[in-house]
């Protein structure tokens, strides 16, 4: 059963984690069993394996990190539906958001770089080492004026302050400069573009929750720089798109599922079946069900029906 596959590699996966010597290749070759299971929402919600893939995210060695990342990608998309949004895969990938304390050793700050991390590094292998050698900001952003890598830096320090340290940082932080020198060139809009730096780093320093929402891309980054200082202080209009994200994501979620019904329940273990239940709401037999053990094993099984014509989801209790 896939659950007590994800159980077991969570299980070695974790005391990886906790090592003070982590065996990177096992911890690779676990990731990749990992990734290679049919997951489901459901498995990832009971085992939170997800948290456990999370802590790999700060080990000093790249391979280990770029497969962890790979495979929390790979589920957010499950959990998202996003699988089938290959348009905006970079959004959806981090519109459900990292635990806080997510990959901080891949990127050391003065705030959280502990000596701990690249002791360790340098006693394991050369490519651990060149992981904790890497300069904290993208080195792409040495080919720009100074100025506007310096307002990058800035921005990546105010978006910090929310505890989130890993790569979204400095990824976001760009979006919003490229966003800023997009309205205002600041070679030829100079205090347009200086104006606004200082109105955005005051505000997301001082914003948690507007900083979050812009690491999450609820908020675009060509979006935040249009808003004023009003629109970014008010919780209702803040309350308000994160309703509609997440109305937007649930409809995705519940579309997703719909199409792969069948193999979700294939995965489960659990069977099901097609239109043997018409819809007591709008009379469809366009229905699909499958049976649960939902009380003790000796008494009879609960039919879950759900309607792809209305949408309607209803129980028989067997
Ligand atoms: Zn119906």
């Amino acid at each position: 059963m896939i659950l007590a596959d994800v159980q077991e590699l969570q299980a070695k996966l974790e005391k990886q984690a906790q090592a003070e010597e982590p065996d990177f290749e096992l911890v690779l070759d676990l990731l990749n069993r990992l990734e290679a299971l049919p997951v489901t929402k459901d498995i990832l919600a009971r085992t939170k394996v997800g948290k456990t893939v999370q802590k790999i995210k700060k080990f000093d060695a790249k391979n280990a990190v770029r497969a962890a990342k790979r495979v929390i990608k790979t589920w957010k998309a499950l959990v998202t539906g996003a699988s089938r949004l290959a348009a905006a895969p970079e959004a959806i990938a981090s519109s459900t958001g990292g635990s806080p304390e997510a990959s901080k050793a891949e990127q050391p700050t003065p705030s959280n770089a502990s000596a701990a991390p690249s002791e360790r590094a340098s006693e394991s292998s050369g490519q651990a080492a060149a992981a904790a050698v890497r300069p904290s900001t993208p080195d792409s952003w040495q080919e720009l004026p100074p100025k506007r890598r310096t307002v990058r830096r800035k921005l990546s320090g105010a978006l910090q302050k929310t505890g989130e340290t890993g790569d979204n940082v400095y990824t976001v932080a760009e979006e919003i400069e490229q966003a800023m020198q997009e309205l205002h060139d600041f070679e030829t809009a100079n205090s347009d573009y200086q104006q606004k730096f200082r109105m955005l780093f005051t505000n997301l320093g001082s914003n948690k929750a507007l900083a979050q929402e812009v690491l999450r891309s609820e908020l675009k980054a060509e979006e935040l720089v249009r808003m004023s200082t009003n629109d970014m202080l008010s919780e209702e209009v803040r309350r308000e798109r994160a309703r509609v994200q997440e109305m937007n994501r649930e409809a995705i979620s519940l579309d997703w599922e719909q199409k792969n019904r069948a193999k979700i329940y294939k995965d489960l273990g659990i069977e099901g079946g097609v239109g043997q239940y018409p819809c007591p709401k709008c009379k469809s037999k366009n229905t699909s069900y499958y049976l649960k053990q939902t009380r003790s094993a000796d008494e009879p099984m609960t039919v879950f029906c759900s309607c792809d014509d209305c949408r309607h989801r209803w129980r028989i209790n067997g």
